[in-house]
């Protein structure tokens, strides 16, 4: 058997929560709401939950079921060619639990689901305006899948009445036939990112890589430049992690140090932001950012 890369002292963390965890914890099992953050046990969720030096609450949902037609091979997520369908009140249900949270910024992220004629693009879009229609000062992100290049779906997101508008591009262009599910493609996501923009040029765009599966400083330029060409406005890179044996091995714990050469080379490049980070997901404090890079 392989041996396996030893993790880093900078990974072996221990969860910081802050007093705001709790109480949006006892809420969400009382509005029986299920998060990204507790469900993925994700180390930020002290930093997200309790908000930051503005207090900009940030939590992350996913809509549209827990099985994906695709199989990302860095992902854990269950696969299945045919989810059960979708639930018609989830929109509803979902943007009344949010509006009795009262969260600053909901990132609303999803399966891919290939299945479906729209890719699920007009449930998305209604669970924006079931949250706005309730509470329009709460900034909305959505993190959606590239609907295979179809822009009618791009177009019904876009002009939804979100905020930010997010699609990972994951990782450099040579290891994505490696790393995403074989119908995700690299040209494609610079395409409906710079697509949605044209939609709609008021909206945020952003994306998100992962380092450490074996990618190169100068591919990593290379994405970087090509995000900025399709518009993108910020961006975000986290180490990739192993989530069982059977997914993708990692290469290589990127040091913290050069996480933060990536933060000054993003920030060069002209994103509105970079967070760069071995802890740092697509949606890590994305409220705070905002209200810091984006509104002020
Ligand atoms: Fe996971 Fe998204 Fe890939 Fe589906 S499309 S397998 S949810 S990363
Ligand atoms: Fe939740 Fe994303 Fe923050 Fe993790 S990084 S706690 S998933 S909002």
């Amino acid at each position: 058997e392989e041996q396996r890369l030893r993790l880093p002292p900078w990974l072996k963390t221990t969860i910081p929560v802050g007093k705001n965890y709790a109480k949006i914890k006892a809420q969400m099992r009382e509005l029986k709401l299920s998060t990204v953050c507790e469900e993925a046990r994700c180390p930020n969720i002290g930093e997200c939950w309790g908000g930051g030096e503005h207090g900009t609450q940030t939590a992350t949902i996913m809509l549209m079921g827990d099985t994906c037609t695709r199989g990302c091979r860095f992902c854990s997520v269950k696969t299945a060619r045919k989810p059960p369908p979708l639930d018609v009140n989830e929109p509803v249900n979902t943007a009344t639990a949010i509006a009795s949270w009262g969260l600053d910024y909901i990132v609303l992220t999803s399966v891919d689901r290939d299945d479906l004629p729209d890719g699920g693009s007009k449930h998305i879009a209604e669970t924006v305006r079931e949250i706005k229609a309730r509470n329009s000062n709460i900034f909305v992100e959505c993190l959606v899948p590239d609907f295979r290049g179809n822009l009618e779906c791009v177009e019904t997101i876009a002009n939804c009445g979100l905020d930010v508008y997010a699609h990972n591009i994951e990782t450099v262009e040579k290891l994505t036939p490696y790393v995403r599910d074989r119908r995700a493609h690299y040209r494609q996501t610079l395409q409906v990112l710079t697509e949605a923009k044209k939609f709609n040029p008021n909206l945020i765009t952003k994306s998100s890589i992962m380092l450490g599966l074996g990618e190169t400083d100068e591919e990593i330029e290379n994405t970087l430049k090509d995000l900025r060409e399709a518009g993108v406005d910020c961006l975000t890179l986290g180490q990739y992690m192993q989530p069982t044996n059977k997914h993708l091995k990692v290469i290589e714990y990127v040091t913290p140090e050069k996480f933060k050469h990536w933060e000054v080379r993003g920030n060069e490049l002209g994103f509105l932001y970079t967070a760069s980070g071995p802890l740092v997901r697509s949606s890590y404090k994305a409220g705070e950012f905002f209200i810091t890079s984006i509104l002020e």
